[in-house]
């Protein structure tokens, strides 16, 4: 058979030398990309970001790959945010290790689908051992433990909400409370609005000064909830919060849970490393007497986007999103089918990322780099609070480091409005990035550190940039 002119971009034996060469373009292409980044950002605003785009004619192809990847560079690249960047201390974005690249090579080639036994074959059974492994990790039980990789910590609240609520629904939707901190993350209220459960649903748990969920008020507002003939759904304590790093006093919330038959999720998206780490495993103590669990391997695993999981305590309360399709997984299924545990059908196979990366890498190197980035947050917490210009939140559990500038002489009243403004001239600058939140309605700013390679001098390097435009502009507004 001769393969007609327009068959020569699929991915076929019969075009293997063109795919090695179209492949090679690309990695020179991204190496010359990285040689010449020189900060985490450039700042690019909006606007012209947009025009860019905007301005491509989709419909009339360049047809060359070294074009069309020249092109992509103008619109993309050069003003991509490059989180390998030691300036780069913005959100929960990772550098990414070189194994999980070689993965997406066959991720991507291969094109498995996860949903079906008879579209992975071996697939299926790595991507059970790995939520075995990760089961086991966390101290599950063996062999009633289970799970599934998700597209991140969001699906991941959502499918294990859902679970909750399956388990509680015969009490009346309306009736249902979900309990978490005031610092556990938004995906909690937007699962208990998609599960039909309403903004009222999320009852906010006040946090102690290491922004810790307090055990005495959890134990009160169950108590209340009972009292007014509702129904605790599911207390969700966070295993790391997004702002803080903080862990809830796991055990307690376990104790808790036990005593009002309440579901118990945590979600350890962020902290979830900690269970490959050999210094730190014990600051998640008491996760494995949750229900069920969220791990991202694409925060704290230095995973590629995306890569999480789902594990359960219990392989039978996954049952609730099981659906039995004629054409693709019937009830009498021959074969294991991921599926009947997944929200999603077509499913990438993003569990081979982790695969290669334990099987070269192994588990101790990916605990040593989370360490070393928890070690590089104490140390420039440890170096802020000598600072007299800067005011630091709370001592870091994790790798965040939540601060802000304050010289003494600074009118109080324009503290919120200076390191906003501070912020967005970082980011202009395409020297540095960081983040900022509110804390008890105050705007400050915010280092989350995910980076191995990244030094105190670096992160204090920042605080400088941040002191330096803060100066800057009250000096202009004083002339
Ligand atoms: C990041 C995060 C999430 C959301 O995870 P995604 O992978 O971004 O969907 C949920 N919970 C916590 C605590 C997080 O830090």
């Amino acid at each position: 058979m001769t393969p007609s002119a327009s068959a020569h971009h699929l991915f076929h034996p019969i075009n293997s030398d063109a795919w090695a060469t179209s492949l090679l373009t690309g990695i020179d292409h991204l190496s010359r990309q990285l040689r010449s980044v020189t900060g985490p950002s450039n700042g690019t605003a909006p606007e012209l970001a947009a025009k860019l785009v905007a301005d491509v004619d989709l419909d009339a192809p360049l047809g060359d790959t070294a074009a069309a990847l020249a092109e992509m560079s103008k619109l993309y690249l050069d003003d991509a945010v490059w989180f390998h960047e030691t300036g780069y201390a913005a959100h929960l974005n990772c550098p990414i290790v070189i194994p999980a690249l070689v993965a997406e090579l066959f991720v991507s080639s291969v094109n498995s689908s996860l949903d079906t036994y008879d579209q992975s074959i071996g697939g299926t059974f790595m991507e059970r051992h790995l939520v075995d492994w990760t089961a086991n990790r966390i101290g599950f039980p063996e062999g009633s433990a289970d799970g599934i990789f998700t597209s991140g910590g969001t699906q991941s609240n959502l499918q294990a909400l859902h679970l909750a609520r399956d388990r509680a629904a015969s009490h009346g939707l309306d009736r249902l409370r979900i309990f978490t901190s005031t610092d556990g993350h938004f995906s909690v209220q937007k699962a208990a609005r998609l599960l039909g459960l309403g903004d009222d649903a999320v009852v906010c748990i006040p946090v102690d000064a290491q922004h810790r969920m307090q055990a005495s008020a959890l134990a009160d507002a169950l108590a209340g909830c009972v009292a007014d003939d509702l129904v605790p759904m599911a207390v969700v304590a966070t295993g790391g919060t997004t702002d803080f790093g903080a862990i809830d006093p796991l055990d307690d919330v376990a104790d808790l849970c036990h005593a009002y038959a309440t579901w118990f999720h945590v979600d350890a998206a962020y902290g979830g490393g900690l269970l490959a780490s050999q210094r730190r495993r014990h600051l998640l103590g008491g996760i494995e007497r949750a229900e069920s669990v969220t791990v991202d391997y694409h925060k704290t695993w230095f995973q590629p986007v995306s890569a999480s999981a789902i594990i359960v305590r219990d392989a039978a309360t996954l049952h609730p999103v099981t659906w039995h399709a004629d054409y693709l997984n019937p009830k009498d299924a021959a074969h294991p089918n991921q599926v009947d545990k997944s929200l999603q059908t077509t499913r990438r196979f993003d569990a081979l990322k982790l695969w290669l990366t334990l099987r070269i890498m192994g588990p101790d190197t990916i605990g040593d780099y989370f360490d070393t980035v928890i070690d590089l947050a104490g140390e420039v917490h440890a170096a802020l609070v000598r600072c007299a210009d800067v005011e630091v939140a709370a001592e870091p559990t994790l790798s965040t480091v939540v601060f802000r500038y304050r010289p003494h002489h600074l009118d109080p009243t324009r503290v919120d409005e200076l390191n906003t403004r501070i912020r967005s001239a970082l980011f202009a600058s395409g020297r540095s990035m960081v983040a900022s939140t509110k804390v008890n309605g105050e705007v400050w700013l915010k280092f989350t550190l995910l980076n191995p390679l990244a030094t105190a001098l670096d992160i204090l390097g920042i605080v400088d940039q941040v002191r330096a435009a803060g100066a800057e502009m009250l000096m202009g507004a004083d002339r």
